[in-house]
């Protein structure tokens, strides 16, 4: 097939306008430059979110919402006004709904302990998809086995897209919640988040999105979606690790138990009992992650600026003009080819073990992922043991990707001579 004359340059977006914020990626690996196409393991950080990190250790480390001096005041101020940074980012009504997690593996794990034990009992079923991240899949698993509930799968098609037809075989009165990816970090599929919500809602079934991969590079409006729950993580946008974000409509926060006990959590508490603090303090036991949380707002402002409607569409170029050139390479076969996707590439080369390839690209300055991207259960439905994934960024070029291509031609000749 011939590759299709995709426009090589942006007319709406120039991602070297960006690149010169994020320091490492003027690393040079094994003499070459960089080329970081790891994106949805985790982003690179400009420097404003660097140097976030550093004013806040440097001019206003204290503790939040205890401390009655300057510090403390200042701390508290600013990891507050992230938060409602937060909930302008997503359009949630209130900052209220906002509770800062680890990233969205904890936010996720907080659903299910803290929501899931009390409303989900013996024989309810909860349904997932078989493409979701093992964040996705392993907590409910746990509850499932703790209330004596069962678990429903939404299966893929050989495109890498949710089969309707079974899904609605398997709604029914049992079900309880459904929790799924609103982007595969395998496929790259965008799923039909709003279809999805709407057949729910007739049956008044809350659902959880999973927004690791889409809150980064999709713009997100949860009062749009109506989605009951939404997690995400600080660090594949922009932001530091081990921060992350659980936005609820407010009636689930008033109704569901403590996730974890300590301090910030309570208000009057006695050797035999407690009562809670306010929402969402009472979801927010001990000293939270400070900076992590008031960098996350840097990066939400950096983000921001850009627009993420622009940063959808470039990334559209850039994933269309790869696919593009992808499949003019004898031996490269990819997984997933769902109408709407995003900057995710999944694909092996003939019998090539990806940890060889990916071995092969790094030597050539190339960051690429390889191995089974936490979710085996769509590696063992492929009947493979890993694939090579490649996932960009609005600071990704066309360039970057003729190289890629250029290095994937090598890495063929030299693999199947
Ligand atoms: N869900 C999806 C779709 C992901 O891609 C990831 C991370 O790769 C996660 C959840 C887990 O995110 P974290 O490790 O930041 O909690």
């Amino acid at each position: 097939m011939e590759t299709m004359n995709v426009q090589k340059k942006s007319l709406e977006f120039d991602p070297n306008l960006y690149r010169q914020d994020f320091p490492i990626l003027n690393t040079i690996v094994h003499g070459k430059p960089l080329v970081y196409f790891d994106n949805a393991a985790t982003t690179q950080k400009p420097r404003m979110v660097i140097e976030q990190i550093v004013d806040y250790y440097q001019g206003m480390n204290a503790n939040v919402h205890r401390a009655i001096h300057y510090l403390g005041e200042k701390a508290t101020v600013a990891f507050e006004e992230a938060r409602k940074k937060v909930a302008k980012f997503i359009n949630a009504p209130s900052a209220r709904q906002i509770v800062f997690t680890r990233g969205t593996t904890e936010a996720i794990n907080l659903v299910a302990t803290a929501w899931g034990e009390k409303f989900i009992g013996q024989d309810d079923e909860i349904i997932l998809t078989e493409m979701e991240h093992h964040s996705n899949l392993i907590p409910w698993q746990l509850l499932a086995q703790k209330v004596g509930a069962k678990l429903r799968f939404i299966p893929f098609t050989p495109n890498g897209a949710l089969d309707f037809e079974a899904f609605e075989k398997i709604l029914n009165n049992k079900t309880r919640l459904i929790s799924l990816t609103y982007m595969s970090n395998v496929f790259g599929t965008i799923n039909p988040i709003k279809r999805i919500v709407r057949m729910a809602k007739d049956r008044g079934i809350p659902v959880l999105l999973d927004g690791a991969q889409s809150v980064p590079h999709l713009p997100t409006d949860v009062q749009q979606l109506d989605c009951d729950f939404l997690a995400f993580s600080g660090h594949k946008m922009l932001g530091p690790t081990g921060i992350g974000v659980l936005y609820a409509k407010m009636h689930h926060w008033e109704n569901m138990n403590p996730y974890q006990g300590g301090g910030e959590m309570i208000q009057s508490v006695w050797l035999d009992r407690a009562t809670w603090n306010e929402i969402p303090y009472k979801f927010e036991a001990g000293t939270p992650n400070i900076a992590g949380a008031i960098a996350l707002g840097a990066a939400i402002d950096y983000l921001s600026k850009i627009g993420m409607e622009k940063i959808t569409l470039f990334e559209q170029e850039l994933t269309t003009y790869a696919l593009n050139k992808l499949a003019d390479l004898k031996g490269i076969v990819i997984y997933g080819n769902a109408a709407e996707r995003g900057g995710v590439i999944s694909f092996n080369l003939g019998d090539v073990h990806p940890h060889d390839l990916s071995h092969f690209l790094d030597q050539q300055g190339i960051a690429v992922r390889a191995g089974h991207h936490c979710a085996q259960p769509i590696m063992r439905k492929l009947d493979i043991a890993a694939t090579t994934r490649a996932s960009f960024y609005f600071y990704n070029t066309f360039e970057e990707i003729d190289y890629f291509v250029e290095q994937l031609k090598e890495a063929i000749e030299f693999f199947t001579p």
